[in-house]
């Protein structure tokens, strides 16, 4: 059997569906996304959804603005509640990042986010549990929060499917059509065909093998990352995230009362099989947790931890993700999102859409230069002028 699109999607995370969404309010509606489980199955459903716009590489900054904008709007745009809590977002750090920080605010204003510093009493006042005594300046954005990523990707399925996008789950594609040095379409688990003028390949941790017998290295290494929910033994109310660089932790209020901990101590990380993982917590790792919840929230008096969870983020050398047309004619891809890929995903789809219909980004914030795939080979890695001692990824 085969059948022809425009483009053909593969991977129905939350970077394939943004992207079929923006093609097709592009009018380019003649599109498959090609997902071989189910939409949002993959890394997508383990996202912690934090939303900020603290990034000091300005085209990163400017993508989470585009996100926070389609969040924000999504009851109108999608006619639906996607999981977007706007409970605020503050960042905290020690002295020696103190310049870091009110310079990276300065260039994130200078691209449209709105930030400003804070003082410890306002955050005292916001984080009442918490000793803030260690940090030196707090950064705050009132517009900032948390999503739910397999609402807004499922969001996005819906809305491109809403326009005539074929959203195909259970289908697994096993390889590219290629005619010399041209994508022409993908050959799926069953031996049918699509042909397709443009191929965007979004498999997120299973995109090198995927590329790789086609000459094409995208240099990801999949790297465990473990979440562990607290319960804090005392109501919350309604506390912001909060993004603790001192003790290298994010935490995040969840629906119901408990608090999700995230670890951002990124400098010793494990790499792993994506098909092949420990899906919890290990006893260290809870054991870190409880050490650094004990430091940092002296104010649960009554914790107790509730469950725990691994995904895997898709890491490449800069931290930063490849949103790339390649050595193939037609082939594009989207991964490397390297653990923050939730928050710019709008942006990542609308700049996917540019690439394939335009061959250049129409945003001048986000010019596409910055996540060319050559950047590897060209040693010219996207990274913050201003970055954080001990904390410089995915900011
Ligand atoms: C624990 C954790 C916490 C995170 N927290 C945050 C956060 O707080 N804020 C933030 O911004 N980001 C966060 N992220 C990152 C963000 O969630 C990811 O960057 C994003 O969800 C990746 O989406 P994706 O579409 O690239 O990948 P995925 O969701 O993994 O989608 C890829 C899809 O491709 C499919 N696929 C693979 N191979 C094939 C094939 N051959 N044929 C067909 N389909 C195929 C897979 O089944 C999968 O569904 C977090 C990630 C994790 C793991």
């Amino acid at each position: 059997m085969s059948e022809t699109a425009d483009v053909v999607i593969v991977g129905g995370g939350i970077e394939g569906c943004a992207a079929a969404w923006a093609l097709s309010q592009r009018g380019i509606t003649d599109v498959v996304v090609a997902e071989r489980n189910t939409v949002a199955s993959g890394m997508t459903g383990k996202s912690s959804g934090i939303v900020r716009c603290h990034y000091g590489v300005s085209s990163l900054a400017a993508m989470a603005t585009v996100g926070l904008e389609v969040f924000e709007k999504a009851e109108e745009i999608f006619g639906d509640d996607i999981g977007f809590r706007q409970t605020g977002y503050v960042v905290g750090v020690g002295e020696p990042n103190v310049d870091a920080l009110r310079k990276s605010m300065a260039a994130q204003r200078a691209v449209g986010v709105q930030t400003e510093e804070i003082g410890t009493d306002e955050v005292a006042r916001l984080w009442p549990f918490a000793d803030l005594s260690p940090f030196a300046a707090f950064g705050w954005e009132a517009r900032g929060g948390y999503g739910d990523a397999y609402q807004t990707a499922q969001a996005f399925a819906v809305a491109a499917r809403g326009v005539g996008v074929r959203i195909r789950q259970g289908a697994m594609v096993t390889g590219l059509l290629t005619n010399g040095d041209a994508v022409t379409g993908v050959r799926l688990a069953d031996d049918s065909q699509i042909s397709a003028g443009s191929v965007v390949v979004a498999t997120g941790v299973w995109t090198r093998p995927f590329l790789a017998p086609y000459g094409i290295d995208v240099p990801i290494r999949v790297v465990r990352e473990q979440i562990v929910m607290v319960s804090p033994g005392v109501e919350l109310g309604p506390v912001p995230v909060f993004s603790d660089l001192v003790s290298l932790q994010y935490v995040r209020p969840e629906v119901g009362g408990d608090v999700l901990f995230g670890n951002s101590d990124l400098s010793d990380v494990a790499t792993v099989d994506p098909d092949d993982y420990l899906n919890r917590a290990t006893e260290d790792f809870v054991d870190l947790t409880v050490d650094k919840v004990g430091t940092r929230f002296p104010g649960f008096t009554d914790a107790a931890i509730t469950t725990s969870y691994a995904g895997c983020y898709d890491v490449t050398p800069d931290w930063n993700p490849v949103i790339s047309a390649t050595s193939h004619d037609g082939l594009f891809v989207a991964a490397g999102f390297s653990g923050h890929g939730f928050k710019i995903a709008p942006a990542v789809g609308r700049l996917v859409a540019d690439l394939v219909v335009d061959g250049r980004s129409n945003d001048p914030r986000i010019p596409e230069t910055d996540f060319r795939l050559s950047r590897f080979a060209e040693g010219e890695l996207l990274k913050s002028p201003y970055p954080y001692v001990g904390a410089g990824q995915m900011r």
